[in-house]
C-alpha cells in the first residue's frame, strides 16, 4: 500500500512508538500493511482555517504550535519549520534501519527489493503543502530538493507567490513564478501535486505539465461536491497526464468518514477514468477526523471489495499506480 500524505510530521508524538493517539506511527503503518507513506509537511496555515476562503495567516496556527511546545521552527518562519520536519524524518531513518527515506526511482526499487526479503520495509517520501515553506530566493526550490523534498503542492490554504489555493480570497491561477517553479519541479524530478490548488491553478498546470501530476489527498465532486474536491474534468484531466488522484479517508473529502464513503469516491473515479489513475491520500494526523488508523486500513480493502471493484483494481489503488507515477517523476537515482 502507499499513501499519499499524512502531517504526522507536523505533530510532538514519537512516531517510533505505537501510539493511541493519532493515526500514524512507524508500528501502525507496518500493521496496517503500507509499503510507502508520503509525509506532507504544512508549515503555515490562518487561525480561522476553512475550505471557502482565508487569507494569508496574521496568527498562523501552526507556528504557533510549535512554540506552544517549545520546538525547533517556532521562529523562523515556514522555512525553518520545514526545516524541523525535515529533521525529524532524518532522525526516524537514523533510527529505524528498516526506514527507506525513498527521494529516487532507484530507492523505489530499493524499498521493493527490501521489502520482499524484510516485510517490515518501510518507505517514506517528502512532500510540502504551500511553497511559501521554499522561502523566497531563486534557489529555494534546489535547496528543498537537495535537502529531500519530492512532491510540492504550490498553495495550501491561501493564496501565495506561486498560486492560487481553492480556499484563498483571490483563487487565481499560477503566477510567473508558479509556472517556472512547475517547470523546475519536472527538471530536478519533484512531482507536482494538485490539492489544495485553485481551479483556476489546476487548468495552468495541467496546460504546462510534461510528467504525470497527483492530487495527494481529495476527493471529486461527484460524490462529495464542496471547494474542496475535483470536478470532472480536473479529475480527466490529471488521468491524461498519466497521474493519480489520491482519494482522502475525511468528511470534507469524501462527505462521510465511513470506509464505504471513501470506497464509494474510489469507485466513481474509476467509472471515471479507469482504473489506472485512482490512488489513497488519507490526510492522516492532518486535523482530520478519521474513523480508521493506518493498523486498520484492511477496512478499506474491504470496502472496495464490497463495492465491487475487480482485485486487479483494488491492487492498483492500493499502491501499483502511485508506485508508477512516482517511479516516471522522481529522479533515476
Ligand atoms: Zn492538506
Amino acid at each position: 500500500m502507499v499513501d499519499l500524505h499524512a502531517d504526522s510530521l507536523l505533530i510532538g508524538r514519537d512516531l517510533t512508538r505505537r501510539s493511541s493517539v493519532g493515526h500514524v506511527d512507524l508500528p501502525r503503518l507496518r500493521e496496517g500493511g503500507v509499503a510507502l507513506q508520503v509525509f506532507g509537511i504544512a508549515t503555515s496555515v490562518p487561525a480561522g482555517m476553512n475550505i471557502e476562503r482565508n487569507d494569508p495567516p496574521g496568527f498562523d496556527l501552526i507556528g504557533f504550535a510549535f512554540c506552544v511546545r517549545l520546538a525547533q521552527g517556532c521562529l523562523g518562519g515556514p522555512p525553518a519549520r520545514l526545516a524541523a520536519q525535515v529533521d525529524r524524518l532524518a532522525a526516524l531513518a537514523e533510527s529505524d534501519p528498516a526506514l527507506v527515506w525513498v527521494r529516487s526511482a532507484g530507492d523505489l526499487e530499493r524499498l521493493r527489493a527490501a521489502r520482499e526479503r524484510d516485510p517490515r520495509t518501510l518507505g517514506a517520501l517528502l512532500g510540502i503543502e504551500g511553497a511559501q515553506s521554499l522561502g523566497g530566493d531563486p534557489d529555494a526550490l534546489d535547496r528543498a530538493f537537495a535537502s529531500g523534498v519530492r512532491m510540492v503542492g504550490l498553495a495550501h490554504f491561501f493564496d501565495n507567490d506561486y498560486a492560487g489555493s481553492a480556499h484563498g480570497a483571490a483563487k487565481g491561477g499560477l503566477t510567473e513564478l508558479g509556472r517556472r517553479t512547475i517547470a523546475r519541479m519536472e527538471e530536478l524530478g519533484i512531482a507536482a501535486d494538485l490539492a489544495h490548488l485553485s481551479p483556476a491553478a489546476i487548468d495552468d498546470v495541467l496546460a504546462i505539465a510534461t510528467k504525470p501530476v497527483l492530487v495527494s489527498h481529495g476527493g471529486v465532486k461527484g460524490t462529495c461536491p464542496n471547494a474542496r474536491t475535483l470536478s470532472d474534468a480536473h479529475v480527466r484531466g490529471i488521468a491524461a497526464t498519466g497521474g493519480v488522484i489520491g482519494i482522502g479517508y475525511w468528511k470534507e473529502a469524501v462527505c462521510g468518514t465511513a470506509p464505504r464513503d471513501v470506497a464509494r469516491a474510489i469507485r466513481y473515479a474509476v467509472d471515471l477514468v479507469g482504473d489506472e489513475h485512482v490512488a489513497l491520500g488519507s490526510d492522516y494526523d492532518g486535523g482530520t477526523t478519521v474513523a480508521f488508523d493506518a493498523s486498520q486500513l484492511a477496512v478499506l480493502t474491504q470496502a472496495m471489495l464490497d463495492e465491487g471493484l475487480a482485485e486487479t483494481s483494488v491492487r492498483r489503488v492500493l499502491g501499483e499506480n502511485a508506485l508508477r507515477v512516482l517511479g516516471a517523476t522522481l529522479p533515476r537515482n
